[in-house]
Order: C-alpha cells, then structure tokens, then sequence
C-alpha cells in the first residue's frame, strides 16, 4: 500500500499543523504524521499546561494578598489533583480542535512514527508515503545532565505528568522553563528552589530586567541558589527522598521531585535524515534558509528543530509561510521574517522582550544608544503589603532615538508587550511613544511617559 501528497509534515506540533492546514486550504492533497499526542510540545507538555500551573499560581497570589482589599477568606486548602485534570481535560479539547481543523481543510492526519526512505519517502506503521515536498517538524526534548544519581531527576515532561503536589522541589537550570516551573511550585506552596550555575537565570536577558527579577525572587521566592553546579543526587532507598551536592560542597536534602530544565535538543536522530541527505549542524539541528529549505530540494523544516528562536509563534508563522510560498502563486517569495520576535517568561511577575538588550545595543551602536528606565510599584501591589517593583525599559538609537529595545518585568507585562512589539516593528520613535496619551491608570503607561 503506498499515497501520495502534494505536502507532508513530519511532526503534528505547531509548525507541522500550522503549514499542513494552510497547504490544504490553498489547495494541495495534504497530510501530517504524528507519534504522540497531536499538538507537539506547546500544547501536551509546554506553553499550554504552562500557562494553566501559571494561572493557578496567580490565583494562588492573589489570594494571599487579598485581605488588603477587604477579602476574609479561609482557603481550605489546594488540590493539585484538581488543577491537573481540569488542565487535562482542557488539552483534550484542543486535540478535538485540532482533529476538527483537519478534517474540515481535508488534511490526513497520520499516527505512527515516520523514518525517512529516501528524499520523496517516508516509512510509517509500515506503508510507504511519498510526498512532492515533504516538511520535518519533529521538535526537540529535554536534556538530562550525565552526573551520578541524573536519573532520580525528571524533566519537564515530567513535571506535567505530576498528579501530587511536590513538597520540596529543587529546579536546576537558568532558561525559561527552569524560571517559569519554579515560579509555580513556589507560587503554589511547595519549597521551590532554583539552582543556577551561573550569577543569574536568563543571563541573555537585559540586565536591568533580570537583577529586578533577582530582587522579586529574593523578596518572594523561590529560594534562589547562584553559581551551584550540581555534581552527584543520591536517593534514600527507604523514603524515596534525594540529596542534592553541589560542586562547591553545597547539600540540599529531603527533595521530593528534582527537575532538569537545562536545555532542550532537537528530536532529529531517529528518522533517518541519512537516507534523505538531509544535513544538520554539530548539535543536530537543522538549519535552514530564510525560506525554510535544508540542503535537498524538496524538504523543509520550521520550529525547534532548525534551533532558531524556539518559540510556538514562530514555528506556526514559518509553517503558513512555507505552505504560501509553496502553493499560493501570488505569494512565491513569502518568508518568515525571524527580526525582532517578542517573548515573555511566565516567571512572576512575568517578563516581556522584544528586540535588543541594553548590551546588545550598545555592542552595535555604541554611544549611539539613550536608554530610559521606570521602576514603579504597581497600584495592583501598592494598596497591599506587597510593595513589589515593576522594571520597564526602553533602549533608543540614534539622534531620533529609534526604538530598537523594549523590555519589562512586571505585573500584566505579558499582555502589555503584543502592542508595543506592533510599534516597534513598524519603527517606532521615542517621540512616537511619548506622543501616544497615556492609558491611566495602568502599568503600560510607563512605556509612553518614561523621561
Ligand atoms: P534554555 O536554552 O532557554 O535555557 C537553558 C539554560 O540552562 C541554559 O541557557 C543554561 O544557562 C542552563 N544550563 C545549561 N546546561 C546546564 C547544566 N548542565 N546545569 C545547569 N544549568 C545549565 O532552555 P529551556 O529548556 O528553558 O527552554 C528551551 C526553549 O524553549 C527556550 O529557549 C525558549 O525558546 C522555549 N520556551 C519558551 C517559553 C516561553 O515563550 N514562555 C517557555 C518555555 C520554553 P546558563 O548558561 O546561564 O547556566
């Protein structure tokens, strides 16, 4: 038994489903093979489930602070169980979704694991599918450190499959994932430590940012431990508890659930890119042009695996765009534009980015850059005893003093950035912002009244 598409995904993550549908809606016979669970990382063990344990833990937050808006509550206690089946059930919607959205633009949705035959072939559960242009979108997972005792740890995936609330977490590493869980367990009550080896978590980040988030967190936690290097993780056979060493002689015990979030790698190993030609870097990734094209003519790939800016938006904008280039005759040069992509970390408060750090900037443009910082209590806080700073921050260029940097930690900064990133891709002035009347009273205003 063997098909034919015009256009095949490899992968059903976000850049898979996203250029799969939007091949089929311009046109062509299109399908997507998954393995696991449709959605890929964002939807199953990433940006979704995040985003639930954040909201939690918002509530959680706001429930602490509330008697200083009159609230007497008695909170009886939180079920963790609770939160993870609602989050759960949640995510079984979206797969519905997704089966929907396939099934209405006709795209076939393939379950198994697909290896490569050659550059027109993949093999899946045995059948042999060919396809004109074929899109690998297999993402990436986590890494395991190789230390003594890494596999008493688990990773993030495992974080999501948790059923009981952790007493005592310690999590290692210095990314998003790392401060994002972190936040949460705190947030929701369990001992929450965060180890980093280096002087701070997200040390590619503006400076300014994280030292205001290095203070939040020595004011609310999680418990912070800089410049640790875990060595060895030992487990009490008889309690299931583990110890923690640090190179430096640090000991952290009676931890209940340690998690890596050091890093993620890309997922390409096992499809047999060797049979394509396909080519990847040193570290496996697969790098491609600004449309997307690997090194064989015919195969693509978007999202984590071509390790450029690893980010759900992206991976989906890449996917259309692919898909339009490839089969919209009015759109042949359509390209994924990869310039000043906004992010947040859900860390608390979170945390918005787009375009370059102070550091960056000045590396590129030296004298030229005029910065203009506001910290602030937000009203949020300041009626509460939680007197709690909010850092926002723009770094300009040149005599008219172009917006080339906008960052910000803060309550509501996750909402806050989507607009002012519209601005600053369309060029946006500092006279811009300061001539754009204030939103009073709210956080965002700072970003158009900073002097
Ligand atoms: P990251 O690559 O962001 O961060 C991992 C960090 O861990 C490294 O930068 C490093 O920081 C530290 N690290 C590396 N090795 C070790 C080690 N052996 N021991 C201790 N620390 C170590 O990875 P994540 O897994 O956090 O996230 C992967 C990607 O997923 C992100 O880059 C992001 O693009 C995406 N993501 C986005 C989210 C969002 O948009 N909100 C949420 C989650 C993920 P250092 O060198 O400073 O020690």
């Amino acid at each position: 038994m063997s098909r034919h598409y015009d256009y095949l995904a490899i992968g059903a993550g976000s850049g898979g489903i996203a250029s799969a549908n939007r091949a089929a809606i311009r046109g062509a016979k299109a399908a997507v093979i998954e393995a696991k669970a449709v959605g890929g990382t964002c939807v199953n063990v990433g940006c979704v489930p995040k985003k639930v344990m954040w909201f939690g833990a918002h509530i959680a937050e706001a429930i602490k602070y509330s008697s200083a808006y009159g609230f007497q509550l008695e909170q009886k206690g939180f079920d963790w169980s609770t939160l993870v089946q609602n989050r759960e059930a949640y995510i079984e919607r979206i797969h519905g979704a997704y089966h929907r959205g396939f099934a209405g633009n006709g795209v076939d949705y393939i379950e198994g694991f697909a290896r490569f035959v050659d550059a027109n072939t993949v093999e899946v559960n045995g059948e042999r599918i060919t396809a004109d242009h074929i899109t690998i979108a297999v993402g990436g997972r986590p890494l395991i450190p190789q230390i003594p005792g890494a596999e008493y740890g688990m990773d993030s995936d495992g974080f999501f499959a948790l059923t009981e609330q952790p007493k005592k977490a310690v999590v290692v590493g210095a990314g998003y994932i790392a401060v994002e869980i972190a936040g949460v367990l705190h947030a929701l009550g369990t001992d929450a430590h965060l180890m980093v080896r280096g002087d701070r978590p997200l040390r590619y980040f503006d400076q300014d940012i994280t030292t205001a988030l290095l203070e939040r967190m020595q004011q609310d936690g999680p418990t912070l431990h800089t410049n640790s290097v875990v060595a060895r993780v030992e487990k009490d056979a008889t309690t299931n508890l583990l110890t923690l060493h640090t190179e430096a002689g640090e000991i952290i015990d009676g931890i209940d659930c340690l998690i890596w979030a050091i890093g993620r790698e890309p997922a390409t190993d096992a499809i047999n890119l060797e049979a394509a030609g396909v080519v990847t870097d040193e570290q496996g990734f697969i790098r491609t042009d600004k449309y997307q094209n690997t090194n064989v003519k015919g195969i693509y790939a978007v999202g984590d695996i071509t390790g450029e800016a690893q980010l759900t938006p992206v991976a989906i904008k890449a996917g259309r765009l692919l898909a339009e280039r490839l089969f919209n005759k009015d759109l042949p040069d359509a390209h994924m534009d990869y310039s000043l992509i906004p992010t947040i970390v859900f860390s608390h408060p979170p945390i918005g980015t787009v375009g370059l750090t102070e550091a960056e900037a000045r590396e590129q443009y030296g004298d030229a850059v005029k910065v203009y910082r506001s910290q602030f209590a937000a009203m949020y806080n300041a009626v509460t005893p939680h007197r709690a700073l909010s850092t926002f921050k723009l770094v300009c260029v040149g005599a008219d003093e172009k917006v080339v940097g906008l960052h910000g930690l803060g309550e509501g900064m996750d909402e806050i950035l989507q607009g002012f990133a519209v601005a600053i891709k369309m060029g946006a002035t500092k006279a811009d912002f300061d001539a754009t009347v204030a939103l009073h009273p709210t956080s965002a205003e700072e970003f158009v009244t900073m002097r």
